[in-house]
Formats: structure tokens, C-alpha cells, sequence
């Protein structure tokens, strides 16, 4: 996620907030939810997650070694999984920042012939804030949280579309640079993706999903009220998925993430979704944002939960999900 200037430690020590909201009471649970016989394995999300947030990727900080190792584990991964890149190769070089950057780019071609003219994109950032520049023992921003546990859960449902082949529509899967520096990876990609008249559905963007809430739903969506999002990923689970966190609303985090870039450029829903909720994780942008801090039976699961959703997205007859007026 991207600097939160008015994040102060004296936000942590907040009382937590109000209880459940009207929103959340809101959602409807549909009967019959899709049934997914696919298993997102454990030792797979956590293999993955290690690698991204080791020490040896210093930080990941766009334009340095750490971040073009990383860069290269993702196109392995890619190739390694039989996803097609969307460009030439797999790397999108951003026209916006001065020494070489790269989003990672991908494409899981839809299997019917008209819905796969319509994309929907499944992205999270790879980027992360590198290294401390003051003398401390440990100087290594490794940014499990933010944003490796995102980038290992696109990578698992890529890897599951990929194996099934159950998506009509096609899958842009994207793993964004820059996104610390101020979005620049889905800047420079969306216009790009403008001037070919990308046809765009709706936009995932999955942010820190590294550690659980302790709510009643499993995650939040950022920009709650811009379209039904959250009540068709919930109607698509049969079960609250997604709720509504009021603190997403207070400190506008729909505009604070790549989904933001895609919104603004299409005007479509476009938006992020995660379980950071400013009180189950004291790391943000700090040191100890580190792989022995995440919670990998949660990110299996949500990543598990979210699938019948992305899938029924990719299938649907129809484009379900709109913007509210
Ligand atoms: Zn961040």
C-alpha cells in the first residue's frame, strides 16, 4: 500500500472502532454459491511468500537488484505455470521512472470466443520500499504484508486458472513496480492498455492480506459504495467475504492502490481488496513486515475463498458487477 503520511504510531493505539455497520448487514448471501474442487495448497502459498520477502530481495525497492531478482522469480513462475506473457515478453517497461522498471505482465487466454474478447485483471504490487538508510540491525524492509502476500495470491489463482481452464472471459494477471512510488506501474500500464482499447471488466487488486481480521467477514473492499462489487463476490462464495471497514472509507484507500490507476483510465470497478484493517498489524512499512509475521493458513484460505468469486467473474453470461449511480 502506498504511504500513508497520516498513519501515526498513535493509530495503532486507537480504541478500536465502532461496531458492526448497517453496510455490512447489507450483504446478501446467496443458496447456491459455485462449488471449486480445486485446493490451493499451503506449502505452495508459503514456498512462494518466502522467497518474495527474504532478505535477499533487500526490500524490493523499484529500480534496484532486489526488486529485478524478484522480477525474474515472478516471470519463472509465470512460465513454469503455462501463462502466456501479454506483451512480447513478460516485462512492461514503465515509460514514468528514470532507471529500468518493469511490471510484470501476464495473460490467461479465455476459453469462449466472444467472452474472451472482455478482460478482467487480477494484480498486486511486487514493489516495496527497499532498504533502511540509517545504521540499525536490521535494515531490511522485507514487505511480506505489503505487498508479497498479495503478488503469492494473484500467483495462486493464476496458477489455478491456468491448470482448470474454467475462464470464459480472459485473465490479465499483473504484478505492478512502483506502486510505492506512487502508483507508476498501473499509470504507465493503463495507458498503454488505453491506446490498444483494452477491453476491461473489472479489476482485483489484492492488498496485504498477510494476517486475519477479527470480524465477522473476511475482508474488506476499498471504495465499498462505487459498485456491487462486494455483494456479488459475496453472493458468488455464499458466504460474507467481504465487508464493509469503515477506516477504508476514512482514510480513502480506493485511491491509495493500483486499482485506483484502472479506475481513473476506465472508469469500470476497479478495486482492492484486503485484511489490513489498521488494528490486527503493528509493521506497516516497518522492518518487521517480515514472512515470520504472516499467517499462511489465512492466506491459503482466503485465497481458496476467493476463487468461486473469480471464477463466476470470468464466467458470468453477463458483466454482473457495475458501478453504483
Ligand atoms: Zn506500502
Amino acid at each position: 500500500m502506498r504511504k500513508l503520511y497520516f498513519l501515526l504510531p498513535v493509530i495503532f493505539l486507537a480504541c478500536k472502532s465502532g461496531t458492526s455497520t448497517t453496510k455490512e448487514n447489507e450483504v446478501k448471501i446467496n443458496a447456491k454459491p459455485l462449488e471449486i474442487s480445486y485446493k490451493v495448497r499451503e506449502n505452495e502459498i508459503s514456498d512462494f511468500l518466502k522467497y518474495l520477502s527474504s532478505d535477499e530481495l533487500e526490500g524490493r525497492e523499484t529500480g534496484t537488484k532486489g526488486i529485478e531478482k524478484a522480477a525474474v522469480f515472478l516471470e519463472d513462475f509465470l512460465k513454469k505455470n503455462k501463462i502466456k506473457p501479454y506483451f512480447k515478453t513478460y516485462r512492461d517497461t514503465l515509460t514514468n521512472f528514470e532507471s529500468p522498471a518493469f511490471n510484470i505482465v501476464g495473460v490467461i487466454e479465455g476459453t469462449d470466443p466472444q467472452l474472451k474478447k472482455e478482460f478482467v485483471v487480477l494484480s498486486a504490487h511486487y514493489d516495496h520500499i527497499g532498504l533502511e538508510k540509517k545504521e540499525q540491525a536490521d535494515k531490511i524492509n522485507n514487505g511480506a504484508n505489503d505487498d508479497a502476500s498479495g503478488v503469492t495470491s494473484v500467483a495462486a489463482m493464476a496458477k489455478y486458472f491456468s491448470e482448470t481452464k474454467s475462464n470464459k472471459r480472459s485473465i490479465l494477471i499483473v504484478f505492478f513496480a512502483g506502486e510505492e512510488k506512487g502508483l507508476l506501474g498501473s499509470k504507465s500500464l493503463v495507458e498503454k492498455l488505453k491506446k490498444q482499447n483494452f477491453n476491461l471488466y473489472t479489476q482485483l487488486n489484492i492488498e496485504m492480506i498477510g494476517v486475519p481480521m477479527k470480524r465477522d467477514y473476511l475482508a474488506y473492499i476499498t471504495g465499498f459504495d462505487k459498485s456491487n462489487m462486494a455483494q456479488k463476490i459475496n453472493e458468488y462464495t455464499g458466504k460474507k467475504t467481504i465487508g464493509f471497514l469503515p477506516k477504508e472509507a476514512e482514510y480513502q484507500l480506493f485511491y491509495r492502490s493500483d486499482n485506483y490507476s484502472f479506475f481513473q483510465a476506465f472508469g469500470k470497478p476497479c478495486q482492492s481488496v484486503s485484511t489490513f484493517d489498521f488494528e490486527n498489524f503493528d509493521f506497516y512499512h516497518h522492518v518487521s513486515d517480515e514472512f515470520k509475521v504472516m499467517d499462511i493458513p489465512h492466506i491459503t484460505a482466503f485465497t481458496q475463498e476467493l476463487l468461486p468469486a473469480v471464477t463466476k467473474i470470468a464466467v458470468s453470461p453477463t458483466q454482473e458487477i457495475t458501478m453504483n449511480k
